[in-house]
């Protein structure tokens, strides 16, 4: 039986969190709580959450806390319930008042933050590699490409499906300037926050991502 593993992806858009998290739940067995995902899946899905998010994401800018926490909170109490093993935020906490009300609720559940991933990486790579990321369109494959360093092999092709490929709209390079100004001012702070409690790892984003990987392996508790 392995201990848990509570792992806290954190970074700027396009440091490469989403493609490790993937990688590190799926070595885990753990699962990947990833806020970008489940709020885009709740505007598709047209949920109450889904309509008041839908402006903020599509212009790159931040939804409002209470709407993220509440999220968050509903899937760590469904998950604590259910044969725990522990779990992957890729993706929040992204303010200081997320990160106080994770504390909050780590406490209200007995768990504590294993790690912080704090995955780095110069801005002018990730507005490269955010306006040159195409994901699968098929969500149980989920797969990510990059049209200079993960081209797929047919042109607007999954490699692993053969579904469609897309650009997410908020990867466009205006989007993604507003994401990288709401990171700098709101979700930075987050970095000294965790630093002050010695949870927080270093992670150079910049390298090839098996690399990224191997790195994680030997910072992450694996049993
Ligand atoms: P991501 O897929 O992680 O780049 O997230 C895409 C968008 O979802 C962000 O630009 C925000 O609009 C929204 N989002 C995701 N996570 C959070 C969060 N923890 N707090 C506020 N907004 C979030």
């Amino acid at each position: 039986m392995k201990n848990t593993a509570n792992i806290i992806f954190f970074g700027a858009p396009g440091a490469g969190k989403g493609t490790q998290a993937k990688k590190v739940s799926y070595e885990l067995k753990i699962p990947h709580l990833d806020t970008g995902n489940l709020i885009r899946e709740a505007i598709s899905g047209g949920t109450e959450l889904g309509k008041k998010a839908k402006e903020y994401v599509e212009g790159g800018n931040l939804v409002p806390d209470d709407l993220v926490i509440g999220l968050i909170r509903e899937k760590l109490l469904e998950l604590k319930g259910n044969n725990f093993k522990g779990f992957i935020l890729d993706g929040f906490p992204r303010t200081i008042p997320q990160a106080e009300a994770l504390g909050n609720m780590m406490k209200e559940l007995n768990l504590q933050i294993t790690k912080v991933l704090n995955v780095q990486a110069p801005e002018s790579i990730l507005i490269d590699r955010l306006s040159a990321r195409r994901l699968c369109t098929n969500k149980s494959c989920g797969a990510i490409y990059n049209l200079f360093t993960k081209k797929p092999q047919r042109e607007g092709k999954c490699d692993h499906c053969g579904a469609d490929l897309y650009q997410r709209k908020d990867d466009t390079a205006e989007a993604a300037r507003q994401r990288l100004k709401e990171y700098h001012s709101k979700t930075a702070p987050i970095e000294t926050y965790y630093r002050k409690q010695t949870v927080l790892a270093d992670i150079d984003g910049t390298k090839d991502p098996q690399e990224v990987y191997n790195k994680i392996l030997e910072i992450i508790p694996l049993n």
